[in-house]
This record gives structure tokens, sequence and C-alpha cells, in this order.
């Protein structure tokens, strides 16, 4: 294990320096249970600096040609890819995540996206319409100064995905990790500014709720760019409301996923325990409700039980892992008590994987739970887990099952496994959903919006539509008439 961290700076100004708020927090590594450091939150004055800072630099980064930012931003993918084993252990201490998922998902999804923006970048523009009266133009604008709050699951992924097309656009960007994950958003501060990024642009805000909430309330910030549980978002919106916040919401969610019994039992089984156990079950989109057709139910266990042995639980660092260590003793136990919730309510569970010996065993780890028998009013199957927990719910028809996979306050993602075209059209247009998977799940290119629906949020990140969230348009017309009056 190299590289242990010592501290998690802020990064203001273009420069790493220490939260001067008398709030300290510590950081632990998931995978060993040790303290890494304590660390102190950014204070009131480092972030009215920040947001000073920002609007300076912003008022001439929105006149750089939209070439030149975007040639910025590519050069800045290029680098997280030359950094990417150092990145990837990076993020592995902060989230107890398996090295290999980090190489190959965290730091690769986060470079597409600043190349994707980079190349989009060129391609802003208004619209025109010419009347007989009047030509009329829209102007592409940045918003201005926004801000990410992000979530502890995916802490550089997210912190690329929001700050990728808010540069893109114009934007000064603020950002701040969650207290459990500080380390690597600094690390991207530091990699933009090599890659050319003028400072003041992208800086980083360490700290839990309150600096959240400073940010949120903030006059001079205009964006609030949220992920996390739906009901933070809701204190967010309630808390951005003093200067009428534009705000992307990404919340948590309790996706269904479908399995007919016209697909491969292997292949439902793969995609039942990839939507379920990758990133130790800390995904917002996992499929964590797996509704299976009645009669393929038998068929779809004997599968899944020949996986089992494919489940490697410990050392995050060791490549051949892919079950991680949970965020925090505080949400293992968390995960724990839904497990116990699911026993008592009478559903079956099966276990899977070993936990790991000395020097681990004082890591966050459990054992992924698949729960049979589980019935729709369980708490196992109605609230958001975010663990290594799945629910296994049998069905028998096709409306029965868009049904109760809708009944629930959440709709962020939505998969199905059949090779009935009519049955796909039919969930396509009936899923209360942002975002549908067929014949696979959890699959996010970057051409592919990303966001939810109900109590999973609003706006969306990727694909051309997050350059609409970090916009606005001002509307001209450009009169060729006599002036229009009634007096
Ligand atoms: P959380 O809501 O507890 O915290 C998220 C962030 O908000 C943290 O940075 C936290 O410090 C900050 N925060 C907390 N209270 C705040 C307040 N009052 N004002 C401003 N900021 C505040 O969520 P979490 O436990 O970090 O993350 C897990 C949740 O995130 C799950 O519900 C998961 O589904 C969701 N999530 C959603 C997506 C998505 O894209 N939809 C992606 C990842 C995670």
């Amino acid at each position: 294990m190299n590289n242990r961290p010592k501290v998690a700076y802020s990064y203001i100004n273009g420069k790493k320096v220490q939260g001067r708020s008398t709030n300290e927090f510590d950081v632990y590594f998931p995978g060993n249970g040790e303290k890494l450091f304590s660390t102190f939150e950014s204070s009131v004055n480092q972030i009215d600096e920040a947001v000073d800072v920002a609007t300076i630099a912003q008022k001439s980064w929105k006149n750089f040609s939209t070439r030149d930012r975007g040639r910025i931003l590519i050069q800045a993918a290029f680098l997280i890819r030359k950094y990417k084993q150092e990145l990837a252990e990076m993020e592995v201490w902060d989230t107890g995540k398996p090295l290999s998922e980090a190489l190959e998902v965290d730091i690769i999804t986060a470079a597409d996206a600043l190349e994707y923006y980079g190349n989009l970048a060129i391609t802003l523009h208004g619209d025109y319409y010419s009347l007989p009266d009047a030509d009329i133009f829209t102007k592409v604008e940045p918003i201005g100064i926004c801000a990410g709050i992000g979530a502890w699951n995916y802490p550089f992924q997210i912190a690329s995905w929001k700050s990728a097309p808010a540069l893109a656009c114009g934007n000064a960007f603020l950002f701040k990790p969650s207290e459990l994950t500080p380390l690597s958003a600094v690390r991207l501060a530091e990699i933009y500014e090599e890659a050319g990024l003028p400072k003041g642009l992208f800086q980083v805000l360490q700290g839990g709720a309150n600096v959240g909430q400073a940010l949120t309330k903030h006059q001079g910030i205009q964006k609030i760019s949220f992920t996390g549980e739906a009901g933070t978002g809701r204190k967010i919106m309630s808390d951005s409301s003093g200067n009428l916040k534009t705000l992307t919401m990404e919340l948590g969610g309790k996706s269904p996923l479908i399995l007919f019994s016209d697909v491969d039992p292997n292949v439902a089984a793969k995609a039942a325990l990839s939507a379920n156990f990758y990133t130790q079950g800390e995904v917002c989109t996992n499929g964590t409700r797996v509704f299976v057709e009645e009669s393929f139910l038998a068929s779809f266990k004997k599968s899944i039980l020949e996986f089992s042995n494919s489940i490697r639980i410990g050392n995050p660092f060791d490549l051949k892992t892919n079950v991680g260590a949970l965020i925090s003793k505080q949400h293992l136990s968390k995960v724990r008590d839904y497990v116990k919730s699911g026993i008592d309510q009478g559903a079956n569970p099966i276990e899977f994987g070993e936990l790991p010996s000395d020097p681990w065993t004082n890591g966050y780890f459990m054992k992924p739970v698949i729960f049979y028998d589980c019935q729709d009013s369980m708490k196992i199957v109605q609230e958001e887990i975010f663990g290594p927990v799945m629910s296994v719910l049998s069905f028998k028809s096709e409306n029965e099952v868009i049904e109760r996979a809708n009944s629930t306050e959440f709709g962020l993602g939505a998969g199905i496994f059949t090779k009935d075209i009519n049955r796909i059209q039919k969930f396509c247009d009936e899923i209360e959903s942002g975002m549908i998977w067929i014949n696979n799940y959890n699959l996010t290119p970057m051409e592919m919006p990303f966001g939810g629906t109900k109590q999973s949020g609003f706006g969306k990140e990727n694909g051309l539509d997050a350059l609409q969230f970090y916009t606005k348009r001002k509307s001209i017309y450009y009169s060729k008439s006599e002036v229009f009056s009634p007096f």
C-alpha cells in the first residue's frame, strides 16, 4: 500500500491550503478502519474568498473562445489518463472500493467526461429565426459561478462529470466533495491547472453539511449541482431559494431490474450480480429490486449459485478483489440493520464469499446478500440500502411487473432483459425512470444523459443535455419594422 494520504487540502485561488475553520473532521481508510488523518473544514472566509476569486476568473473565462476552452479540457483528460494509477489508488484510500474498478471505471469515465465536453465546447450555439418583421436570435451564455456538492461513492467521477460541462460552457466551478472522501478533487484541481486552466476556475472546499449549506445559501453562487440523498436534496432546494439558484439534483434510487424467462439464465444472473454488488452495492442506479418471471426463478437461482464462487471480498488494492469495503463503520451498521430487517420480515437470505482475514479484519466489509421470497411491502424492497443487498421478487405478467416496478417514490434507473420487442416497447413507454437499460445494466457512456425523475431528482448530467443545465439563453428581437404601439 503506497502513498498513504496524510492530509486533505482545500484548493483556493490556485493553491492547496489548509482549511481554516475550527471544525475538524476525520478521514478513515475503509479497508482496515484506520484513521488516515484529521483535517479542518474550509472556513466561511475561505468560501467567500473562493467565490470572489471565481467571479473575477469567470469574467475572462467566458470570453475565451470555445475552441480554447475545449482544448484545455481535452488536455486535462489526457493527464487524467496519464495519472490513472495514482488517481485510482487515491480513490481506493478514500472509498475502499476495489482498485480494479477505480482504474477501469472511476478514472476512465472522469477522463471521458472532460474529453467529451472539451470536444463539444465548439458546438455551443444559439438559434436564429427569420420573421418578416424581425430577426430573432438566442445567445447561449454561461450561468456564472456554479457549485457542485458530491456524494462519497464516486468522488473523482462526480467532480469530473459536474465540472467538465460547467467549464466547457464558460462557468467557474467550486466543488465540495463528501467529507468522507476529500482527496481526489484536489488532484483534479491541480490537473486542470497543469492543463492550462486559469486559477480560480476550479476550486475545492472541504467539509460536511455546514460547508455544503454555506455554498447553497451563498448569494455569489448561481447554480448548485448536487449528488446525494433525496432528503439532503430537499434541504438544498429550500436553502438555495434566497437567490433562486438553478439546480441539478442527482439523488437516490431503488431501481427495478426485470428478468424474463426468454433470456439465458447465466446472462440474467450475471446482470443481477453486477447490478447489485458492483462497488459493494454503493451505486445509486443499482437494480436492487430484481423482478424474476416466476417460471424462470429456479433456473435463475441455479445460475446465481454457479457465479457465487467468483466473489472475492477483501484487500481493495488487490486486483483480484471484486467486493471492497463499505464507506464507513456507520454505513456498514446501517446496511447490516437492513439485512436484519429483511430476515425479521420473512425474506430468505443467502450470503456469498468469505470475509477477509488479518490485516483486513477491521475493514468495513460484509458478505453480499441475496434475499429470496421478498414482498413489495418489505422495508428492504421499499428503501434505498446502498450496500450489497439484492431483493428478488417474482412476477407472472407484464402489466403486473410494470405496475409493481413503478410503485416506488424513486425513478432513477430501470432494466429489462428479454428478447420480446413488444415487451421492450411497452416497458420503455410505461416505466417511470430517468434511465432505461435493455439487455444490459448500469453502463453510462458519456453520450447517454444521466439523471432521474420522481424523488430521484431532476436535470441531467452527461450527454448533450448537460450543456443546457450549465447555460442560460438570452433572446434578442432585432426589429425590421415600424415601432409597435397602440398609442
Ligand atoms: P448525503 O446527502 O448525505 O451527502 C451528499 C453531500 O451533501 C455531501 O457532500 C454532504 O457533505 C453534503 N451535505 C449534507 N447535508 C447538506 C446540507 N444540508 N446542505 C448542503 N450539503 C449537504 O449523501 P451521501 O451519503 O454522501 O451519498 C449517498 C446518496 O447519494 C445515496 O442516496 C445515493 O443514491 C446518492 N447518489 C446519487 C447519484 C446520482 O447520480 N443520482 C450518484 C451517487 C450517489
